[in-house]
């Protein structure tokens, strides 16, 4: 079909949306990007061979049709390209701002593998469903059958959350969302800043999600305000989808000092300034870089989002150490490359060891330069200590290792909830099921820290088997009845 409108690529060169100028963007949260205009959008796509197998596709999480809505936008059909585009995803133009496709979809691209520069995958989606939301072609969700005697607890409005809330309120069910946060969507709301994601963007997920009925029930913890087993009387099923939030931590002299703060803790704070939210903790100076020396230790996504906020709160200078090198960090390497232009030093190959203080709060980092050894099991070089020592002054250390689960047998009075060794929730491969009847789990509470379109994709996938599990439910009370 149609294929003369595409395969263009040896003809039209790959252009990615301009983005604002570091001067423009460095003292706002806006999104980086500007939107493409739809004679580029149709260019771009235009670029695609529509390959008969499209690694792009195989190499989505969510396996999304990327070939044809290509095509349908190439073609100018894009109320057609949205819905193609939604049919396998809750969230296409989230997924399209913040995947890492360098990783995924692009970087399996066959004209990126074959020189001429992948297609612009993420922004077209981007495009395509922004468009969508601009001109009502974002339908309200459809219940397709009356499913209400049956009810489902989702605890986590994180993408997986959401997606299988969804999911499930189209299947009919009455679906109630515990969230201990005071607004809905998990890190999408309050870890990733506004410069990768905007909340309205957001919202109007969360609205459309409300005005189909799903209860959302905010400032409710499980385990605080409700057990798991008063949660599992209430529903008749659950589905944990509660992220990984401890945050792992850094064993070294003069830790606990005033000036070292928390990644999450410090982004969360941001976060809620930008909602216009009353952040003592953010007033007080705690978790504002506003003229301070500032230094992220750590080297993933969460990093960058430090060291990219602290800039935007006028931090004197911010720097970023890490223990490996360029080649071996976690973060992407597009995020490195923003952050660099917006001013962020990063000192490479470098671990920290001790904490000065001067009169209670932080003064300097000091630590050993590290040389990098053999690949580890993932594949990275493993840093090893090269002898030299380092300083690095300071007035505020954001600290993002990383995260890892909490103790959610303890903290749910389940201690039969079974647990892996990493302390993620163990699941039935096939249907997701905890070891607790009726209880699910998905997204980065059974990964470990991942990322966003693989909890939409758990999300998508739990929504099924919690299916399975319920009609199955019905079908013996029949026949028992
Ligand atoms: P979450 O999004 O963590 O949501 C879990 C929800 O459960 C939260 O709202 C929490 O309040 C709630 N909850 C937890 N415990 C309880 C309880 N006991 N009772 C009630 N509610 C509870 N991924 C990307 O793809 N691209 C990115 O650019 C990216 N940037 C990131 C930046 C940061 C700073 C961080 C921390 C992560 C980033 N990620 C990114 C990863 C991504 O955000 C996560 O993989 C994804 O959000 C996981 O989704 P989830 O639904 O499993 O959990
Ligand atoms: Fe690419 Fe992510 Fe969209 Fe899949 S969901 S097509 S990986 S941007
Ligand atoms: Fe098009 Fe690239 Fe996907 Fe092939 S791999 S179908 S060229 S986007």
């Amino acid at each position: 079909m149609a294929a003369s409108d595409m395969l263009k690529f040896t003809k039209i060169a790959q252009d990615y949306p301009v983005k604002r100028d570091a001067e423009e963007r460095d003292d706002d949260f806006l999104e980086i990007s500007r939107p493409y205009i739809t004679d580029k959008a149709e260019e771009q796509s235009s670029r695609c061979s529509q390959c008969g197998v499209p690694f792009c596709q195989v190499h989505c999480p969510l396996h999304n049709n990327i070939p044809d809505w290509l095509r349908l936008t190439a073609e100018g059909r894009l109320e057609e390209a949205y819905e193609m585009a939604a049919s396998t995803s809750t969230m296409p133009e989230i997924c399209g701002r913040i995947c890492p496709q360098d990783r995924l979809c692009e970087g399996n691209c066959v004209i990126e593998t074959s020189g001429h520069g992948a297609v612009t995958i993420g922004a077209v989606e981007k495009y395509i469903t922004d468009n969508a939301w601009e001109n009502g072609w974002v339908k309200p969700i459809g219940i397709l059958r009356d499913r209400s005697h049956r009810s489902v607890g989702i605890i986590g409005s994180g993408p997986a959350g959401l997606t299988a809330a969804e999911l499930l309120r189209r299947k009919g069910y009455k679906v109630t969302v515990y969230d201990r946060h005071d607004r809905g969507g998990g890190l999408l709301t309050y870890g990733i800043p506004g410069f990768k994601l905007e909340k309205y963007v957001v919202g109007r997920r969360l609205k459309r999600l409300e005005e189909a009925g799903i209860v959302f029930k905010y400032e409710f913890e499980v385990g605080t305000d409700a057990t798991m087993e008063q949660l599992r009387a209430e529903h008749d099923a659950i589905l944990i989808a509660t992220g990984v939030y401890k945050a792992r931590a850094l064993q070294a002299p003069g830790v606990g000092t005033g000036g070292i703060v928390k990644a999450l803790d410090y982004l969360i704070a941001s976060n809620r300034k930008g909602f216009g939210d009353d952040v003592p903790g953010f007033d007080d100076g705690t978790f504002n870089a506003a003229g301070k020396r500032v230094v992220v230790i750590g080297g993933g996504d969460t990093a960058m989002d430090c060291v990219r906020t602290a800039v935007r709160q006028g931090a004197k200078s911010v720097k970023c150490l890490y223990r490996r090198d360029r080649a071996n960090m976690p973060g992407s390497a597009s995020e490195v490359k923003n952050a660099e232009d917006e001013g962020v030093e990063f000192v490479w190959l470098t671990a920290p060891s001790a904490f000065e203080d001067r009169d209670g709060s932080v003064s300097a980092v000091r630590g050993t330069r590290m040389k990098l050894g053999q690949p580890g099991p993932d594949g990275r070089r493993q840093p090893e200590p090269g002898g030299e020592d380092f300083r690095e002054t300071a007035d505020l250390v954001i600290m993002a290792l990383g995260f890892s689960p909490e103790d959610l047998p303890q903290m749910f009075g389940t201690p039969e909830l079974g647990t892996t060794r990493w302390g993620t929730l163990r699941t039935d491969h096939k249907t997701m099921m905890t070891s607790l009847d009726g209880v699910f789990a998905a997204g980065d509470i059974v990964r470990g820290a991942s990322l966003v379109v693989w909890a939409i994709r758990d999300g998508r996938d739990v929504a099924k088997t919690m299916h399975s599990y319920l009609m199955a439910k019905d079908a013996a009370e029949k026949v028992a009845a």
